[in-house]
């Protein structure tokens, strides 16, 4: 096998271990979210209420939902910085284009070159979210919220086939009500500087309210906000100053203050935007 330098592609070489990121907190409900079970579809034809994902009485945020909503709102960030991402849809990922050449690479063992064709044809979603034959970067537990309230809405559904509002086209919806807190957990392999500032862009859209997750966007639902957050980075290396050194490819170092880290592992989106910073200068 060639002589690789896997560290220039730490963030999608998975048998390396260079940094582990963990953040951790809460994300608390400000407007009515749906989770549904499944597609978030409404029988027309029925008036059965629809329910929401549930673990016993509890609502549910799976990871997979998390991922999801980081992903597409991932989009909105990377074009803000001119960088284009796929879709993620089946078929059309970034490894879907090389998907011949990546495998034939592979099948002659030629690793290396492998390795730096999906590096370079990939985008930082594929990169950081996976897509077939990459393993994501980053994983969400499944948050289950404890105590909270849920709620039935009636909605006017629209049959998707025709468009139009059907008589029966009443169903009953149930969804989780604001002031839930759901534990929230993600936790990074390998994350240079600035995709941790790609995902502290992403969280910062939702703080904002610019972002929602779940199903009914339109009618205002989905919006969330994130306290007690906790920003677990190692290994640091904490001299006068705490340096965070670029991991792979074209990555800067951060450097921060120890007063500033302070801040910044507990979540503070001000001292955490020295991240953002190198997302917005390195495009990768
Ligand atoms: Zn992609």
């Amino acid at each position: 096998m060639e002589n690789l330098n896997l560290e220039k592609y730490a963030l999608v070489a998975k048998n390396l271990n260079l940094r582990s990121v963990r953040i951790t907190g809460e994300a608390i409900t400000t407007s009515p979210i749906r989770i549904g079970s499944g597609r978030d579809t409404v029988d027309v034809t029925s008036l059965a209420k629809v329910g929401i994902l549930k673990l016993g009485e509890d609502p549910v945020i799976p990871g997979s939902s998390w991922k999801g909503a980081f992903r597409s709102v991932g989009e909105i960030v990377a074009s803000k910085v001119g960088l284009s991402v796929c879709t993620g849809l089946t078929k059309e990922t970034c490894m879907d284009k090389i998907e011949n050449s990546f495998d034939n690479m592979i099948r002659g063992k030629r690793y290396g070159e492998a390795l730096e064709l999906v590096w370079k044809n990939t985008c930082i979603n594929c990169k950081v979210f996976g897509s077939p034959s990459i393993e994501s970067a980053v994983t969400f537990l499944d948050s289950v919220g404890k105590n909270c309230k849920l709620g039935v809405r009636t909605i006017i559904a629209i049959d998707r086939k025709t468009g139009s509002v059907r008589s029966s086209g009443l169903a009953t919806v149930e969804v989780v009500e604001s002031g839930c807190r759901f534990p929230f957990t993600l936790i990074g392999r390998n994350l240079p500087n600035y995709v941790l500032g790609y995902i502290i862009s992403i969280m910062r859209e939702f703080q904002e309210g610019r972002s929602q997750i779940g199903g009914y966007k339109s009618r205002g639902y989905g919006f969330i906000s994130f306290e007690n957050l906790r920003v677990d980075i190692s290994p640091i290396e904490i001299g006068d100053k705490v340096r965070f050194r670029g991991i792979g490819e074209g990555d800067v170092e951060v450097i921060l203050t120890k007063e500033e880290w302070e801040k910044a592992h507990k979540g503070d989106f001000q001292v955490l935007s020295k991240f953002e910073e190198v997302f917005k200068k390195v495009k990768l």
